[in-house]
């Protein structure tokens, strides 16, 4: 695995910095998987599909009927966050930057295609997808109901994520519930206008909007015991009129929250509860109330023989394995092919001192792509020994 490292990494770490220079925003990941399809072609892989789930790229390694699949997913978009100026690979759009790492996953699952050429699978079929729009927690879902996954029907999924906060090349897992379930729930007030010298006679939802931001705060740490991890973020609110206007009550307003929880069913009972309270505060101050739900995700839920294969791998090339106790409790949309594969989701640390995901000077440390190798290589030979 030397020599095939030591001959592709300079490629490999051209290849990511190209990617990150490409970002593309959820939904508009054209160029990228353009790219990809592109250079996945040169490893002459038996099957490519492309267009899958909006722009979603999967190449297939391996005999077809061979005795089981495993799946590598990495994720295409980038965010609406301007990268840093003084990169040298910086972004060509100035509002869209990498900010999450995907450029480096996607690196990994190129460096594991280039093996693949040269290393064909026998007894498996081992798969590479490129997913859209992870960031909007839409991807997963809309690759789960293409007709080309359905075909594929992967038995193990796999993917990791980089983590900033850890030791750089520590590989962080847990059997069980891994990431949280969220979903953001947006509350439309409509009380009526009226001018700002008279409001008793319109009705402003300003101190209903308050009842509901200090109720649903209250909804997680009451509702629930401590061993079962649930949180609400109130995430925005705002008075709306069209125009800012000092001479007039406002009549409509709206109050955004994400609520997350360590399990699917937790999250599944906070949500009508949440409604629920917004409901009897809409009436006691005669306000219409609409709710809408957007950016589902469910808990990812790693598979027992999954996890204990990549901590014994972790463990033959020297890597700190970390477990911790408890989920993540950020979401990630890798979560929902619980429902058709058995999964695994791992982290690799970024480096303790290193940026946050989604902060502004992120960028994902090249030097991880050959321990992401080294893994995933490592559980394909697994399943092929
Ligand atoms: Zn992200
Ligand atoms: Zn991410």
């Amino acid at each position: 695995m030397d020599t095939f490292i030591d001959q592709h990494i300079s490629d490999l770490i051209s290849k990511r910095r190209r990617l990150h220079q490409l970002a593309e925003a959820s939904n508009k990941e054209e160029q990228t998987a353009a790219q990809i399809e592109e250079w996945l072609r040169e490893t002459g892989p038996d099957e490519l599909y492309t267009g899958v789930g909006g722009h979603g790229v999967i190449a297939v390694y391996g005999p077809e009927g061979a005795g089981s699949s495993l799946m590598f997913r990495a994720e295409l978009d980038a965010l609406p966050i301007p990268d840093s100026r003084e990169l040298e690979h910086a972004s060509e759009d100035p509002e869209t930057g990498h900010k999450c790492g995907h450029d480096g996953h996607m690196t990994h699952l190129l460096g594991l295609a280039r093996w693949l050429q040269e290393n064909r699978p026998q007894k498996n079929r081992v798969m590479l997808l490129f997913q859209p729009a992870e960031e909007t927690g839409e991807g997963a879902e809309r690759v789960l109901s293409d007709p080309v996954f359905k075909k594929l029907k992967p038995e193990r999924m796999v993917a990791l994520h980089n983590l900033p906060g850890y030791a750089k090349h520590s590989v962080i897992v847990k059997k069980g519930a891994f990431t949280s379930a969220s979903v953001g729930v947006k509350f439309h007030l409509e009380g009526e206008t009226s001018h700002a010298a008279h409001p008793e006679d319109g009705n402003s939802p300003a101190l209903a909007m308050a009842a509901l931001i200090n109720a649903l705060s209250a909804l997680a740490g009451n509702s629930f015991s401590e061993h079962t991890f649930a949180l609400v973020t109130i995430v925005h609110a705002r008075l709306r009129l069209g125009d800012i206007a000092f001479g007039t009550t406002p009549g409509r307003g709206v109050v955004m929250a994400t609520l997350r929880a360590a399990e699917t069913e937790v999250l599944e009972r906070m949500i009508p509860m949440a409604e629920k309270q917004a409901g009897g505060i809409c009436s006691a101050w005669d306000l219409e109330l609409e709710t809408e739900q957007t950016e589902y995700f469910q808990t990812t839920v790693n598979d027992d023989e999954l996890t204990d294969s990549i901590k014994r791998i972790a463990d033959e090339n020297g890597l700190d394995c970390i477990e911790p106790s408890y989920p993540f409790p950020w979401s990630e949309d890798f979560g929902r092919f619980s429902d058709a594969s058995r999964v695994m989701l791992f982290g690799l640390g970024a480096g303790k001192e290193h940026p946050q995901l989604h902060h502004r000077g992120y960028d994902y440390p090249d030097e991880l792509i050959v321990t992401a190798l080294r893994l995933f290589i490592g559980l394909i030979n697994e399943s092929e020994g």
